[in-house]
């Protein structure tokens, strides 16, 4: 599998800061705190977390729509980070993002038309006639009718308008595209339509995605891929089936106890995992590892040392202990920890 987008320990804090006249930086919201991955070419990438855990800033990290505080993203070769804003610029037509509501982040006051026609105005890829033809095609591809071109986003559902900001993303004819949480905004009937488009979008454009959502069902059967985030951390990384049936953390262990079984034939055996305590502040994050103060199994090492996120088994990453020391597992039933 070729890689299309390297993140190399991409770090985004936020700096808090004291008085007024004399700013003075006196803590950083740790949002994103180093983390280490490969998106493979052509890949849907599951990337799944609770809110705030630093999800959907890490994708925009990854486009550069922020700027990181640290870190590296090598797409196709170049680190998006150290490029001129002019060839960052050139660069973008190939990085898109579709977000969680279409109904903020499309111009109120623009036509359907011009909104999709924008990125090709910005990035010139083409003019007049070619433009209406374009536009009228990709409303098209997204099941949109184009004789609804000059219409205006209030005039649509939110499904047409996911559609609409789907059409958008795709105007630039872009390689690589971060999906903000594009259906939990939307009713249950649609999204599976949503889903389903950009499944078929996938195919026909090679498109890569990284798909964000805030539960694991969300991304279970769109994604090839699933990492899952907390707290500004990765926690793990593997293929989707394999995470279902061998999750290696205990976060992402528990997170899929709580996931239904969807056959009814399949006897329910699993037990819930229920992890006590809330998810600190990423102002002031755990020691160690950031998930000691909730993880049942968590031993003294974790208070002290982070956990590596590395590569446990075969293309299984994981940031936990519990790697070297499997049989700490064994003395710790996690369904009656308290
Ligand atoms: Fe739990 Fe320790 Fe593993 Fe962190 S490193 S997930 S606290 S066992
Ligand atoms: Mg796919």
């Amino acid at each position: 599998n070729k890689v299309l987008v390297k993140i190399e320990n991409l770090k985004m804090h936020f700096p808090v800061y004291k008085g007024a006249l004399f700013r003075k930086e006196v803590n950083r919201v740790k949002a994103v705190d180093g983390l280490t991955f490969d998106i493979y070419e052509g890949e849907t990438l599951g990337l799944v977390g609770e809110s705030g855990c630093g999800k959907s800033t890490t994708g925009r990290a990854v486009i550069q729509l922020y700027e990181p505080t640290d870190g590296a993203v090598v797409f196709e070769g170049c680190d998006l980070t150290k490029l001129p804003p002019k060839e960052l610029h050139r660069l973008r037509r190939d990085l898109q993002m579709i977000f969680q509501d279409p109904y903020a982040s499309l111009n109120p006051r623009m036509t359907v038309g011009d909104i999709i026609a924008e990125p090709m105005k910005v990035h010139k890829l083409a003019s007049g006639k070619d433009i209406q033809r374009e536009v009228q095609e990709l409303m098209d591809i997204v099941g949109l009718d184009p004789r609804f071109v000059r219409r205006y986003p209030h005039e649509f559902s939110g499904g047409q308008r996911q559609r609409i900001g789907i059409a958008r993303a795709l105007a630039s004819k872009p390689k690589f595209i971060v999906a903000d949480e594009p259906i939990s905004a939307l009713d249950v009937s649609i999204q599976a339509q949503i889903m389903n488009l950009m499944d078929e979008l996938q195919d026909e454009f090679g498109l890569t995605y990284l798909f964000i959502a805030h539960d694991l069902a969300a991304v279970r059967h769109i994604s090839d891929r699933i990492a899952v985030m907390y707290l500004g951390n990765m926690a793990e990384l593997c293929d989707g089936e394999e995470l279902y049936e061998n999750p290696l953390h205990p976060y992402t262990e528990a997170l899929i106890s709580a996931v239904p079984i969807p056959d009814p034939e399949v006897e329910e055996t699993r037990e819930r995992i229920v992890l006590q305590g809330d998810v600190p502040s990423p102002l002031n994050p755990p020691s160690g590892c950031v998930f000691h103060t909730r993880c049942p199994y968590a031993f003294d090492r974790c208070k002290k040392e982070k956990p590596v996120f590395q590569e446990a088994e075969d293309g299984h990453f994981v940031a936990c202990h519990l790697i070297d020391e499997p049989e700490r597992r064994e003395n710790v039933d996690p369904t009656k920890s308290s």
